[in-house]
């Protein structure tokens, strides 16, 4: 196959691109290194610096390849901003990059490229769920914008499907992290600037970059009061992408990509304690706005349809090749 992966110098799109290579298959990545790095990127990926809004670029790549005789057969779209919390405080920002930039890459692919997508969307989409385990089908009421610019992009891209055909795969991530491991090591790990995710910023207390972590509210509706989230390796979620494209060639679905099981903040706290042997002190501060109490979604559907099997489905595993990467890299990418 051949892919445009668009967000593909970042974290979870740089990672699911050398998948693509490692399978070889071929892969262009098309970024505007607004948060990605072009020195990342695999061995053997073709680089295109661009805009996702600019439509005309995004044609001109369609065309190119389809004139060399080397049409692409899917899209993998990966570019958005994703700080949910950000989001509750520039909405407009996050319904413009990741839901009005997105429709000018379908209006190129309508025009004139490939007819098969896998969108990279959010557990964020259920907002507060009325059950747990989630399941694919139920209530969609994002509680923060980013979410919701998700499920704009979902719900333009049913219509898409009804009226042009456009077949799609989205995948409702629920709290990626961890590390792939590489040939030379690992050269791609979970970091931000500046950074919001629990698993970095607890690991940059062992690190010596922070003195405590920040517990966002202990007063939720849960066993210990802290927010519950499913986490997933960024391995086992980069291999589902390849099965979307590889295998849901005709249809348009919603999968969620996550492992089924629920870890409290304090459990990730008291995990990394563990692996890294570092004491790592905490404080209860207040409840971060947008956040749900609990985020837990079945895996079941994906398990089935696309027969994907998570090789790290443990949260000490995820955490452990966290902790290596980070070990190798203390300053994030500034190292
Ligand atoms: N969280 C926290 N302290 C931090 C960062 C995050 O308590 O310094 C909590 C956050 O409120 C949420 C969970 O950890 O309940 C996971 O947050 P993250 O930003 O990693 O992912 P999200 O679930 O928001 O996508």
């Amino acid at each position: 196959m051949k892919i445009l992966v668009t967000g593909g110098a970042g974290y979870i799109g740089g990672t699911v691109a050398g998948l693509l290579i490692e399978k070889g298959h071929k892969a262009v990545v098309f970024d505007n290194l607004g948060h990605g790095r072009r020195d990342l990127l695999p061995a053997g990926v073709e680089f295109i610096e661009g805009e996702l809004a600019d439509r005309r670029a995004l044609e001109t790549i369609f065309v190119s390849a389809r004139n060399e005789n080397q049409p692409f057969d899917g899209v993998l779209h990966f570019a958005a901003l994703i700080e949910a919390g950000e989001s509750m405080v520039r909405p407009e920002v996050f319904f413009r990059n990741n839901t009005a930039s997105t429709l000018s890459l379908l209006e190129a692919m309508l025009a004139c490229g490939p007819k098969q997508l896998v969108f990279s969307s959010t557990a964020a989409v259920y907002g507060e769920p009325e059950s747990i385990p989630i399941q694919e089908d139920a209530r969609l009421v994002p509680a923060n914008p980013y979410g919701q610019s998700k499920l704009l992009v979902e719900q333009m891209l049913a219509w898409l499907n009804r009226i042009h055909g456009l077949r799609y795969a989205s995948l409702r991530y629920f709290n990626v992290a961890g590390a792939p491991e590489g040939p030379e090591g690992v050269t791609r790990g979970e970091a931000h600037e500046p950074e919001t995710h629990l698993i970095p910023l607890v690991l940059q207390v062992p690190l010596g970059r922070r003195d405590r972590i920040m517990i966002f509210g202990d007063d939720y509706d849960t066993p210990d009061g802290t927010c519950i989230r499913d986490y997933i390796h960024i391995k086992d979620l980069a291999q589902a992408h390849i099965l979307a494209m590889e295998k849901k060639r005709d249809t348009a679905s919603h999968y969620n990509l996550g492992n089924g099981a629920g870890y409290s903040v304090k459990e990730v706290i008291e995990a990394t304690r563990r692996i890294t042997g570092h004491a790592i002190p905490a404080k209860v501060g207040a409840r971060r706005p947008g956040d749900p109490p609990a985020l837990v979604g079945s895996a079941e559907k994906i398990k089935r349809e696309l027969d994907w099997r998570p090789q790290y489905p443990d949260l000490e595993s995820i955490i452990q090749s966290a902790w290596e990467w980070h070990q190798r890299h203390p300053g994030g990418y500034q190292d």
